[in-house]
């Protein structure tokens, strides 16, 4: 089956995610209003400023669209995009679309972290770790992850990257390292770590 994922174009990072579906040979497109969600099968929020996301998300109609998508098709967000898909931000300039269960703290990473890469060990599936570069830039913190929220990595104790489902949340840019990895994980159904298999493997 041919898909087609959405990048959502409000603010950010964005470009860089086209880039990666081009190396996935993903066809990928922007989203810009509500009826593009209908043309894509999958969407990444991607990193930027969570104040300004928010705030246009409203300003062109978006939020309940972008919620109702989320119910039904794969959602990954980076960073800010990762704030956007929170239940709960301590910043309440920021509406998040309430996707993933967990809370987040935004910039908690301090100023000397502002901008690092750290080297995290993921658990892609029981069978699978690996070390990925991780690049925090002023990154949120998930201080409290729900029932159904499986940690696939963590730094500093704090997760850097949730799974729930559908929904993929990193606190950090893997599109800037050219890492794949993730984008694999929730849209390429034929790689073997996409999530399909991946929930397989958990569920025995
Ligand atoms: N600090 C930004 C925010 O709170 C996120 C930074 C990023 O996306 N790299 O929205």
């Amino acid at each position: 089956m041919v898909i087609k994922i959405g990048v959502l174009e409000l603010q950010g990072d964005f470009a860089l995610h086209h880039r990666v579906f081009e190396r996935l040979e993903i066809e990928s497109m922007p989203v810009k209003m509500p009826s593009d969600l209908n043309l894509v099968d999958g969407l990444v929020i991607p990193g930027g400023e969570s104040t300004t996301i928010s705030l246009l998300i409203d300003t062109f109609n978006m939020r309940d669209s972008l919620i109702e998508f989320g119910t039904n098709y794969p959602v990954m967000g980076t960073c800010a995009g990762l704030i956007m898909m929170s239940k709960k931000v301590d910043d309440n300039r920021v509406n998040p679309l309430g996707l993933l269960d967990i809370f987040v703290e935004r910039n908690a990473y301090g100023r000397q972290l502002n901008s690092s890469t750290e080297i995290v060990t993921y658990n892609i599936n029981p069978k699978k770790k690996i070390k990925l570069a991780t690049t925090l830039i002023r990154a949120p913190k998930i201080s409290y992850t729900g029932e159904n929220i499986h940690v696939l990595g963590k730094f500093n104790d704090s997760p850097t990257a949730v799974l729930s489902g559908h929904h993929l949340g990193l606190s950090f840019h893997p599109e800037l390292d050219k890492i794949d990895l993730f984008h694999q994980i929730l849209f390429d159904n034929t790689s073997p770590f996409y999530y399909k298999n991946f929930d397989k493997v958990y569920a025995t």
